[in-house]
């Protein structure tokens, strides 16, 4: 349970790295105490339904449980985006629950977007946001038509608030060929990952969470008559309700190993680009990029402008292995697309790389769910490339569930879904690398 665990945080990302202050983690868990609400696990999800349930309920006691330091996952070394995607695609989602429930979670995500513009601003968390939007570009015939399609989706669902930027609105933006056709979502933004962590750690703080870090849970049962208990190497805590938040790691819980499979994302960063740089590329409106390729590059600057490139590929575990963060691979394929839809930055350096894994079910649409019938140990997983607004915004759901509200959130189709099981390996592993290949195969065959 503990393959991850490291101190080594500031390595996992250069967001974490360039934190304003190292981190004096918390002390872990020790000795045996009660609360009513244990969560396990200090990423967006855990630290916004602490936060949560502290403002449903100001005097119940909750305890977050994290392994390393919060933010040591995905939700400090992230591309950063805040972003209305639901799934993997609109059209997937639409395909595999129906329109009007695809429709529904688009309009959860542009909830999940604003409510976190508003608990950044709200609480004055300096986490680097700019409001600069979200832009989706074709970059080849077979994109344009992706991102057509997109538009036409839209259009059926009565969504306002997205512009479409054609070649001349695109070149007033950017110095590149590369772009045939944009989508321009204005409501998104981009963060700082490991800053809006820790500033969500803070509030959590503040409004009376107990966060241990440091304490790797290394299993939990349930009572035989109420509660669940779950335990550290050095403590124990029994509690009424438990939350996972443990994402892509989830796989080490037996108990929900099936229910996603981790998969590695990749970055790399350059250095900050001169004055003469930005103005040889443009990029004027900073909006966060993306192409409409099945194996996406993901891309924008820094507040200080270094470029942040994801994406292209993607690296998957065999087994519960997560030492997966680094694919030299990638790294490269990435460091070449940033000269390939800017060529006038030929020569620049690059100076971090890393990656990290998303959490992925079998159908690709995030989920949250119980475990057994008692309803009263929930999960969230599934939320693969776009959880940064989605994971925030799930805590309050979760932390409503928990208090027993009714709410449009605690209604949506996708809390207590049943989701597809990943089969066992060898069959998962070689499933994931076909899928792969079919998408590199498309990507090359129509959309590269
Ligand atoms: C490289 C990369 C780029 C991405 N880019 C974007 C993007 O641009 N936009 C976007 O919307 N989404 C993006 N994502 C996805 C997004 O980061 C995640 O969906 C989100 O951060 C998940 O938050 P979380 O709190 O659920 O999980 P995590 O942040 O992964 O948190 C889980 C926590 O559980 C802890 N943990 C694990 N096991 C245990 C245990 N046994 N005991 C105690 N604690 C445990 C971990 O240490 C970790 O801190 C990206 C992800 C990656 C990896």
């Amino acid at each position: 349970m503990t393959e991850h665990q490291s101190t080594d945080y500031q390595s996992k990302s250069w967001w974490l790295e360039s934190l304003p202050q190292t981190i004096v983690p918390n002390p872990p868990l020790s000795g045996k105490d009660k609360a009513d609400v244990v969560v396990i696990g200090g990423g967006y999800t855990g630290l916004s339904v602490g936060y949560h349930l502290k403002r449903l309920k100001p005097d119940i006691d909750v305890r977050v449980i994290e392994s390393d330091v919060c933010g040591y996952g995905a939700s400090g070394r992230n591309g950063g985006f805040s972003m209305t995607l639901f799934g993997l695609t609109k059209g997937i989602t639409a395909f595999r629950f129906n329109d009007q429930k695809a429709r529904s979670a688009h309009r959860y995500m542009e909830e999940a977007v604003d409510y976190l513009h508003q608990v950044i601003t709200e609480n004055h968390i300096d986490c680097d946001y700019e409001r600069s939007g979200y832009l989706l570009v074709g970059t080849s015939p077979g994109q344009v038509k992706r991102v057509e399609h997109d538009f036409k989706i839209i259009e059926r669902w009565g969504t306002t608030g997205i512009e479409r930027w054609n070649r001349a609105r695109l070149a007033e933006e950017f110095k590149t060929d590369f772009y045939k056709l944009g989508w321009f979502e204005p409501r998104c933004g981009i963060i700082q990952p490991a800053k809006l962590a820790r500033g969500m750690k803070a509030l959590t703080e503040s409004k009376g969470v107990v966060i241990y870090e440091n304490s790797p849970v290394t299993g939990f049962s349930k009572g035989k008559t109420a509660g669940y208990t779950v335990k550290t190497a050095a403590g124990e805590l029994h509690c009424e309700y438990l939350v996972f938040a443990t994402n892509a790691y989830s796989i080490l819980f037996p108990q929900l190993q099936t229910l996603q499979r981790p998969v590695f994302t990749h970055i790399v960063m350059s250095e900050p680009l001169t004055d003469a740089q930005m103005a040889g590329i443009g990029w004027q409106c900073r909006a966060g990029v993306e192409d409409a390729r099945d194996l996406i590059h993901y891309y924008r600057l820094t507040k200080d402008n270094r470029i942040v490139m994801g994406g292209g590929d993607v690296s998957f575990t065999y087994g519960t292995n997560f030492n997966k963060d680094l694919n030299d691979k990638i790294f490269n394929h990435l460091e070449n697309h940033v000269t390939e839809v800017f060529p006038q930055l030929k020569g620049i350096r690059f100076t971090h790389k890393w990656g990290g894994p998303v959490s992925v079910t079998l159908d690709m649409a995030p989920v949250i769910g119980y475990l057994g019938n008692d309803k009263k140990a929930i999960f969230s997983l599934g939320c693969i490339g776009h959880g940064v607004s989605l994971t925030t915004y799930n805590g309050m759901t979760i932390a409503e569930m928990i208090t027993g509200r009714k709410t449009s959130r605690t209604e949506m189709f996708f809390v207590g879904r049943k989701t597809i099981p990943w089969p066992p390996e060898p069959i998962t592993y070689g499933a994931a690398n076909a899928i792969r290949g079919f998408m590199r195969l498309e990507d090359w065959l129509y959309y590269k």
